[in-house]
């Protein structure tokens, strides 16, 4: 089907064609110093010590886990309503994912109260995941942490430039990961970010991307290496000059395209909190937010309305989403788990089309159909 109104569209224009022809003409498309500039850029923005540029926010949270020393069979707390990568690189390093619920159907962030009842022995992370750019109660949760001497993870995906209580998020624990595919804040086609502010962390982050060896390339072809050693199992996550390239683009855009995001928000907030059959998420929250997505949810609802309605939005031309389908229920996690409100919410939530193009009538256009379509 050929949506009128997409869910998301990236915010490209000539800045970003430009960036790539001065790469390509640069003569230099791996790794180098487009790399290393978003990198700096990326943690000046983020007032962090350290950023790690990478192929993807996967390889972000599985670098992270690595560094961190997590093991088999140790227990890694995470919510189920994520993206699956986020559970799926607890796997990679063979620990074992503890699923826990969120808040509540107005904050869909992880419940530090359930988390706490989740740890055990084995217990030695957390990640959090901040949705749609709201953060976690972070306070709660670094406050267990310490508690219990357990490392913290935060995936950051939907979130660049968000706050929680002045600090940026993905630097409040003990490492970020942040993720530039097509559809996100900044979009690189594929690629992530890595930042800490743990020295150690960074070092071994900028071994394990590149095969565990001791020099990349770049350095090589300057040469201030002639040699290397290898001296980790590490992997290939490394990212390119030209995606580097584009990511410095979207950088220059990434303040106003929050302003215009903030301001489609307030619109739907406004309308939306009027009708009845719907609860708008996150609705009196009042920080800075990146509004990565913008999530309705269904009162009194079951899958089957949901998915009715999202049938006739995408027959009115408008494209919608679910984000997410709990993690706990895909076939290779699924032990019975029952996570009450994380359930409810993937049964019934909406993503509704949001980026900074979206036009006012457009917008008026999606709340009205959404009207129409819950009274
Ligand atoms: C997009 C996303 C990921 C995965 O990012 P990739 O860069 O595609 O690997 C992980 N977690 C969350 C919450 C995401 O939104």
């Amino acid at each position: 089907m050929n949506y009128n109104i997409p869910l998301f569209d990236l915010n490209y224009g000539k800045e970003e064609r430009k960036a790539v022809l001065d790469t390509l003409r640069s003569g230099w498309i791996s790794t180098g110093p487009k790399c290393h500039e978003f990198e700096t850029r990326f943690a000046e923005m983020l007032n962090v010590n350290h950023a790690v540029s990478l192929s993807s926010c996967t390889g972000a949270l599985h670098l992270s886990l690595r560094i961190l020393g997590i093991k088999e069979d140790d227990e890694v707390i995470t919510p189920s309503l994520t993206f699956v990568a986020t559970v799926n690189a607890i796997r990679y390093v063979n620990a074992i994912p503890v699923f826990c619920d969120i808040r509540s159907y107005n904050d869909l962030t992880v419940d530090p109260d359930s988390l706490e009842e989740l740890i055990t022995p084995n217990t030695k992370a957390i990640i959090v995941m901040h949705y749609a750019g709201f953060p976690c109660d972070m306070d709660k949760i670094m406050a267990i942490a310490h508690k219990y001497n357990l490392k913290v993870l935060e995936d950051a995906c939907h979130g660049p430039l968000s706050e929680y209580k002045g600090r940026k998020l993905g630097t409040i624990g003990d490492l970020g990961c942040f993720s530039f595919f097509s559809n996100k804040n900044i979009s690189t086609g594929e690629g992530g970010m890595l930042v800490t502010n743990n020295r150690q962390f960074y070092e071994k982050a900028v071994i394990l991307r590149s095969h565990g060896m001791t020099s990349l390339s770049y350095e090589r072809f300057k040469g201030h290496n002639t040699s290397y050693d290898v001296l980790d199992l590490g992997y290939n996550y490394r990212m390119d000059d030209l995606r580097a390239a584009l990511g410095l683009a979207q950088l220059c855009k990434l303040k106003d395209d929050l302003l215009k995001r903030a301001e489609i928000r307030k619109r739907y907030v406004e309308k939306f909190s009027a009708i009845d059959g719907l609860i708008v998420p996150f609705k009196d929250y009042q920080g800075y937010v990146s509004n990565y997505i913008f999530p309705v949810l269904l009162v009194d609802s079951t899958a089957e309305k949901r998915d009715m309605t999202r049938k006739e939005l995408h027959e009115k031309g408008i494209q919608s989403s679910v984000h997410y389908p709990a993690v706990h229920k895909f076939s290779i996690y699924d032990k019975g788990l029952n996570l009450p409100k994380t359930e409810y919410v993937s049964d019934n939530l909406i993503t509704l089309p949001l980026y900074s193009q979206l036009k006012k009538r457009q917008v008026d256009y999606i709340i009205d159909s959404v009207r129409g379509l819950i009274s």
